[in-house]
């Protein structure tokens, strides 16, 4: 179907959560015209694709939902209108096939974002939307919207327009968080945006650092408060990163939030009890040195070295219980949040309570927005895509209501 002109909408935000709308909008005879700051659409859904583009998730739909943790009962009437099944079909559609990994995650079999934004876009232009880049909206003149482009400031008075900009993570790929205070002033309640899904700074020592950075600790379980998960992590230069880390980060935030630090409590072999570490500890020949008798039960060196850099350290107990316990339960202590430039996501954003159910502003209802500047976060895992494409569609779908 072709736009027609009497109906006009303007997207701002050319990630999935705008083009998600705006193949709602453009499906249902709107002339859609996406404007973004970036030479080019998408650039965060490309980066994720280099992680294989994790698009959803498998599991049953009930516990899907409870991921997005307090946000669930906001975002569920988006996702079980477009659910997981929905986003898998939608792939197919654009002849993309998709699989679920061991671990229940939904990618596509490419493990790329490329092919399936390429195939996007050219339904997109067949649909007629008109994509229009280097184009940063930099807020309201009255009920118009104004932009900054390579040949000038423009102006659009558009009599529907959606936002869809994104959180504050990686802003070198366009989304800065730079649109809170034209959003405050426009009546809505910003919650302040943090990272989610990020690393955590820690003080490591200057020989732990320069000998580590970048290795994996890998299959390890790690716990803080009633929080935990198992999984790899990697030593970073400042802290520490990688997906078990993230499932923590809003329970580490806000003990840092709260304490000024928080402890992450590491077993670092899951598999055994500490009885039957402290055996094989014990059984080493006597004179064994403490390396050595903790690589024979298993442990790398990374992480023999990571227990020199525990809370009370740097001395290993000769004792073979002690030295076990010690391997179950090696506390680090984190000195604060990594940047929100290195998050993979967002926490915080526009509050559901300034929000009309159908997605439009409440202090400004031919304002509609969607995706990650709203208020949720998730843990990776497709979570957050999900989301992007479900708000996207949800508040499309809520503009052709109210507005059409
Ligand atoms: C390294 C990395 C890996 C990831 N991997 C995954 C994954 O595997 N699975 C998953 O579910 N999620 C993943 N994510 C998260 C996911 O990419 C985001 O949640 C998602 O892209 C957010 O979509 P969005 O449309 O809300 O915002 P964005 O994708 O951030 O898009 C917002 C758009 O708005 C534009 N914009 C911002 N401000 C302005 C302005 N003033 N004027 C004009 N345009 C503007 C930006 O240029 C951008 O194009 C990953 C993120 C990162 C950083």
């Amino acid at each position: 179907m072709t736009a027609s002109s009497n109906k006009r909408a303007i997207i701002v935000g050319a990630g999935p959560a705008g083009l998600a709308a705006a193949e709602v909008l453009a499906q249902a005879g709107v002339e859609v015209i996406i404007r973004d700051r970036m030479p080019n659409p998408a650039r965060k859904f490309l980066l994720a694709g280099r992680g294989g583009l994790n698009l959803t998730h498998s599991e049953p739909l009930a516990t899907f939902l409870t991921r997005y943790g307090a946000a669930q009962s906001s975002l569920e009437p988006a996702i079980r209108a477009f659910t997981p099944d929905d986003l898998r079909a939608w792939c197919e559609q654009l002849g993309i096939e998709t699989f679920v990994g061991s671990s229940g995650r939904v990618f596509p079999k490419q493990m790329k974002a490329s092919p399936l934004l390429r195939a996007w876009l050219a339904r997109l232009a067949g649909l007629g939307v008109k994509l229009v880049t280097r184009s940063r909206w930099t807020g309201w003149d009255g009920d118009a919207v104004t932009f900054d482009t390579p040949g000038g400031p423009q102006t659009e008075a558009p009599g529907a327009i959606l936002f869809a900009l994104g959180g504050a993570s990686w802003p070198r790929l366009g989304s800065d968080g730079s649109w809170i205070e034209a959003f405050t002033m426009r009546g809505a309640d910003v919650t302040s945006l943090k990272p989610s899904n990020s690393g955590f700074l820690v003080s490591w020592s200057d020989i732990f650092r320069d000998r580590f950075a970048g290795h994996p600790i890998k299959a390890a379980h790690f716990v803080h408060d009633a929080a935990e998960a198992s999984g790899e992590v990697i030593i970073t230069r400042t802290g520490i990163e990688g997906g078990a880390i993230y499932a923590l980060s809003p329970a580490l935030r806000h003990s840092i939030s709260a304490v000024g630090h928080a402890d992450l409590t590491i077993d670092l072999s899951p598999n055994l009890t500490a009885g039957e570490l402290a055996r094989k500890i014990a059984s080493a020949p006597s004179g064994t040195s403490t390396a050595n008798r903790l690589r024979r039960t298993g442990i790398s060196p990374v992480a023999a070295s990571l227990l020199r850099e525990r809370r009370g350290g740097p001395g290993l107990p000769n004792e073979p219980d002690e030295l076990a316990t010690l391997i179950k339960e090696c506390v680090i202590p984190l000195a604060g949040v990594a940047p929100i430039e290195r998050a993979i996501s967002t926490a915080g954003g526009i509050s559901w309570n300034s929000l009309n159910a159908d997605y439009s502003l409440k202090s400004d209802p031919r304002t509609f927005v969607a995706g990650e500047m709203l208020d949720w976060e998730a843990p990776t895992g497709g979570y957050l895509l999900q989301a992007c494409f479900a708000t996207g569609r949800a508040a499309a779908k809520g503009m052709l209501a109210r507005l059409f």
